[in-house]
């Protein structure tokens, strides 16, 4: 669609903040990433309704994005609706009966420290994810042993036609970085976590030594999107690359990290072909030295 049309079709449209032909690099972590043409900020959920029906009537693509943690956008960015679900939908709630609810734009960190603070246990791993709760559905989030699905109980979706639907933890059919939304692409608007009792202090301790060991294994001070690859069955991405020799690689701005090798850091204005090329490069050099193929984690959208 023409972005004249696009205009007519979003003129006067009740759907939050709408912004035109906004870098995406202003909104991931690796500060990479082409224009949206439209990048649409909704306040509640009737936006979310209405932008979806509103997509699907006219024939016009749309995609979801919280704190651009998992995300490279290609350099010639996302055509059609990009939508962003961050702090402007971030309530929180804590229940008698131990569960935290979060619409889909509240940080995964704010979410589980809410949660240790009211002594409730379970999302202490997800202190050191830096994407919205949205995100980390998505994409079933997770680290130091503990993911997503352990812990969710349900998430409200925005289906194609406008309508929620709740889905259970079953219906998302959770695995290893994964969750049907991949597949089936929908809108999450609030996500209800089940917890169990815990005590803060030790929450805290543990969160703390967690904190500590991220700051020195992981390059924190540079513009990164944690790890690029998802670890083969049975090794770590890690590691195969660290033993290709290929720490510090650069190409153009992007430089495979001297810390982590399974993670690129945007060392000098880094475009997204930079990256797609390291990935090429780590990709060829992995199969080559040890005949597996690693898959990237990072979810990598729109026009090259
Ligand atoms: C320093 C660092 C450390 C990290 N450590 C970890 C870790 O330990 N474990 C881990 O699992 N990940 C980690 N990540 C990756 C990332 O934080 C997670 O994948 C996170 O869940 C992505 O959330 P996001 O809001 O940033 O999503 P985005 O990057 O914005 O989007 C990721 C995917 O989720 C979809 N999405 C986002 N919001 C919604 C929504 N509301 N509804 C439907 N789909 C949606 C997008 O369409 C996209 O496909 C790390 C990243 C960084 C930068």
């Amino acid at each position: 669609m023409k972005s004249k049309d696009l205009q007519a079709v979003f003129h006067g449209l009740d759907v939050g903040e709408i912004k035109w032909d906004e870098p995406l690099s202003k909104h991931t972590t690796w500060k990479i990433g082409g224009p949206a043409d439209i990048l649409v900020t909704p306040r509640k959920v009737e936006h979310l309704q209405l932008l979806a029906k509103t997509c699907n009537q006219n024939g016009i693509p749309w995609y979801v994005i919280g704190r651009g943690s998992n995300l490279l956008v290609r350099d010639g960015g996302i055509r059609g609706v990009v939508i962003k679900l961050a702090d402007n939908f971030s309530e929180i709630s804590v229940t008698d009966d131990r569960q935290v609810i979060a619409q889909a734009g509240r940080s995964y960190v704010s979410a589980a420290n809410t949660a240790i603070r009211n002594g409730l246990e379970g999302l202490e791993f997800a202190t050191g994810i830096p994407g919205t709760v949205g995100g980390a559905v998505m994409m079933n989030a997770g680290a130091h042993g503990g993911e997503t699905k352990d812990v969710l109980l349900r998430a409200d979706i925005v289906e194609k036609d406008g309508t929620i639907q709740t889905l259970h933890n079953q219906d998302l059919q959770f695995a290893y970085r994964y969750s049907i939304l991949k597949d089936h692409p929908r809108i999450v608007v609030r996500a209800t976590f089940q917890l169990r009792q815990g005590n803060t202090e030790e929450m805290q301790e543990k969160v703390r030594a967690w904190k500590k060991r991220r700051q020195t294994t992981q390059p924190l001070q540079l513009p990164n999107c944690g790890s690029v690859f998802r670890n083969p069955e049975g090794t770590h991405a890690g590691y195969l690359i660290e033993q290709s020799g290929l720490k510090g690689k650069t190409i153009g701005g992007a430089q495979i990290s001297d810390l982590h090798a399974n993670f690129i850091v945007n060392v000098n204005k880094a475009t997204a072909s930079d990256v797609l090329a390291l990935i090429e490069l780590v990709q060829t050099i992995i199969q080559k030295n040890f005949g597996m193929t690693l898959i990237p984690e990072v979810r990598i959208v729109g026009e090259g």
